[in-house]
């Protein structure tokens, strides 16, 4: 589903924040990006979702190497940390954005607001502006503004940051069970490592823009393949 073959990335022309990345990723797997602050996650994301180009390499999505696609055309649903919602929209408007981007008829994108605001429990909230809602509210309507139009990929960063402990908890059990349900693959970025132990099929450990290990969480724990994983992973737990 989503390969990085050999991916190199440099911003200024000298150094490497992403370097000889390889990792393929099979259609509905929970992946988590987890490591200390710029080790090249955020990196990772932005080029996956296209804001930003790989230096050298491949990045492939379903096979196709996907370069020079636009990222509206690649499929990709993205919730971020900020939530980025429109602020002057409501948020059926908020919703309706990526669905008119995609050229979809009024009808249509009713059905599919209704969908998205149905899994995040957030259908009453249609008519109100993002600033009429509470932080968790609006890290839902991020959420469903994501998978409105069905994508196929969700990228996740840091998405729940912003919020309290109890809310963050409950929300991974959210994310968790969407992924589930829905079957969707997901890339999540996080510095949280019990947050990445508990959501993920497997977790890519970075540091210094390299994968330092990638298995499921089991083997983080008990077969950590070098001192820095051992370390990190055992570091808040
Ligand atoms: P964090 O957890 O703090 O978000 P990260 O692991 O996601 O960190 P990146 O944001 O990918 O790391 O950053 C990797 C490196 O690339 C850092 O050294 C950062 O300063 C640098 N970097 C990131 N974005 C840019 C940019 N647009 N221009 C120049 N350098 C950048």
């Amino acid at each position: 589903m989503v390969e990085f073959d050999r991916v190199q990335k440099s911003y200024d022309g000298e150094t490497l924040v992403v370097k000889d990345l390889n990792l393929a990723m099979p259609k509905g797997e929970f992946l988590t990006m987890l490591g200390p602050s710029g080790s090249g996650k955020t990196t990772c994301l932005m080029m996956l979702a296209g804001f930003e180009t790989a230096t050298s390499g491949e990045i492939r999505l379903a096979g196709r190497e996907i370069n020079h696609i636009p990222p509206h055309k690649r499929g990709i649903g993205m919730v971020f940390q900020n939530y980025a919602l429109f602020p002057h929209m409501t948020v059926a408007e908020n919703l309706s954005f990526p669905l008119e981007v995609r050229g979809m008829g009024k009808g249509e994108r009713e059905t599919k607001i209704k969908r998205a605001l149905g899994m995040v429990q957030m259908n009453s909230f249609a008519g109100r502006r993002p600033a009429q809602l509470s932080g968790g509210q609006q890290q839902r309507i991020a959420l469903a503004r994501a998978l409105v139009f069905d994508p196929d990929l969700v990228l996740m960063d840091e998405p729940l940051g912003a919020l309290d402990k109890q809310l963050r908890e409950h929300m991974q059990f959210e994310i968790k069970h969407l992924h589930e349900s829905l079957g969707i693959t997901v890339v999540y970025v996080t510095h949280d490592q019990s947050e990445a132990l508990t959501m993920s099929d497997r977790v890519a450990v970075f540091n210094d823009g390299r994968i330092q290990q990638l298995a499921p969480p089991e083997d983080l724990y008990e077969r950590p393949d070098n001192s820095f994983v051992a370390q990190f992973i055992g570091e808040n737990n």
